[in-house]
């Protein structure tokens, strides 16, 4: 029986009086159950003891007889009285499911089946480059899961030994509860339906049939991966029971970060800085591309902020369906080191350029104007 020295108090691990009603007890343990869930705290270690705890101090409560013992002599009272050896957090459940069922733990956790349960999912993450994810790759991870103990075969029991009947059970695996007109069995808690306990552990896995291992796998990783996207390998997840699948590997894949590229759906982003006279006369410019640099022909007058774009350059569709294109955004970069004879031919430009404007600088100028007029209307107020 799993009795430690120190215990706390049931009725403080619930957070009741002890003149609580049943009611009461279900209630409050509804709510630490919800809160210390192990799904809902992943990698918190005190949740599934805290969960555990709470279990107990409900299976107490809540029955009346134990209720009546635990109230008069304490923890000591429920010596040689009958436990559930929660391993898990589906023993708990299981064993409780009265107050779970109706769709509470349901709901948020996914149905629980009776029987051999498979294994939960093991999420990794994984980082490639953007090249990568636009021609595909392969990735060789450790996957840290657990596998049967090879001393015991997964049975726990030394070797030579054999495990004993479970006496929750007598060794049938089910317990078979009245409820009602109804009998209802469900998967003995105790033994996990197995039907058997064990005495003497083997020494290889402590008793749990099931040791730590390293396992390497290959992931593919399809072109046109998008950062963020899930790939799914199934039953290559964590174990499960004994008979049951193990459940699946997802591994997430972020696509870093490139230097010059931004995907945007499945076009390709970047920006291109080329020079005054370039985007005033026009220019073939060299752009990098997925495949290598590649040219791009500058019409004249172009302006900077202007998108130009390759086609079919960009990033291939994840379903197969062509690729997107690349844009590429051109910046046109003011010269701040001027030698004396670019000076001279541009001072001698601008001297040309202020007696014909521009269209788009003759309209901005027009706004302009407009602007400061209907600001100087009189009689109009203006409290900015
Ligand atoms: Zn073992
Ligand atoms: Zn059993």
């Amino acid at each position: 029986m799993p009795m430690a020295a120190t215990k706390r108090d049931y009725y403080e691990v619930l957070g009741i009086g002890r003149e609580a009603s049943a009611e009461d007890i279900k209630k409050a343990y509804r709510q630490l159950a919800l809160k210390f869930h192990p799904d809902r705290n992943p990698g918190d270690e005190e949740a599934p003891k805290k969960f555990k705890e709470a279990a107990e101090a409900y299976e107490v409560l809540s029955d009346q007889e134990k209720r009546q013992r635990y109230d008069r002599y304490g923890h000591a009272g429920l010596n040689g009285t009958a436990f559930h050896d929660f391993n898990s957090t589906d023993d708990i459940m299981s064993a409780f499911s009265d107050i779970f069922g109706g769709g509470l733990f349901g709901d948020l956790f996914g149905n629980r089946r009776r029987g051999p349960r498979p294994g939960p999912d093991l999420l990794l993450k994984i980082e490639i480059e953007l090249l990568e994810a636009a021609r595909g790759t392969t990735r060789t991870i450790d996957v840290k899961r657990q596998d049967f103990c090879g001393e015991c075969n997964g049975s726990g029991a030394r070797k030579g030994t054999v495990a004993t009947t479970c006496n929750y059970c007598g060794g049938r695996g089910q317990i078979v509860q009245t409820r009602g007109f109804f009998q209802v069995a469900t998967t003995c808690p105790a033994c996990g339906g197995e039907g058997v306990r064990i005495t003497d552990p083997c020494p290889g896995c402590k008793g749990a049939g099931r040791v730590p291992t390293t396992v390497k796998l290959q992931v593919n990783i399809p072109p046109g991966i998008e950062s963020g996207m899930w790939l799914q390998q199934r039953n290559q997840g964590e174990l499960g029971d004994v008979g049951a699948p193990r459940g699946n590997l997802r591994v997430q894949v972020q696509v870093k970060k490139h230097p010059f590229f931004e995907r945007r759906r499945n076009d390709l982003y970047c920006q291109v800085p080329i020079s005054f006279a370039q985007a005033a006369l026009g220019a073939e410019i060299d752009v990098p591309t997925l495949d290598g640099p590649d040219h791009l022909n500058v019409p004249r007058g172009t302006q900077s902020g202007e998108m130009l774009r390759l086609k079919s350059r960009g990033m291939p569709d994840i379903s197969g369906r062509g690729r997107g294109d690349e844009l590429v955004e051109v910046v046109v970069e003011t010269p701040t080191h001027l030698t004396a004879r670019q000076e001279e031919l541009l001072r001698e430009f601008a001297e040309i350029e202020h007696k014909q404007v521009s269209p788009r600088r003759k309209s901005f100028f027009e706004k302009l104007r407009d602007y400061f007029t209907e600001e100087a209307e009189p009689g109009e107020e203006h409290d900015d």
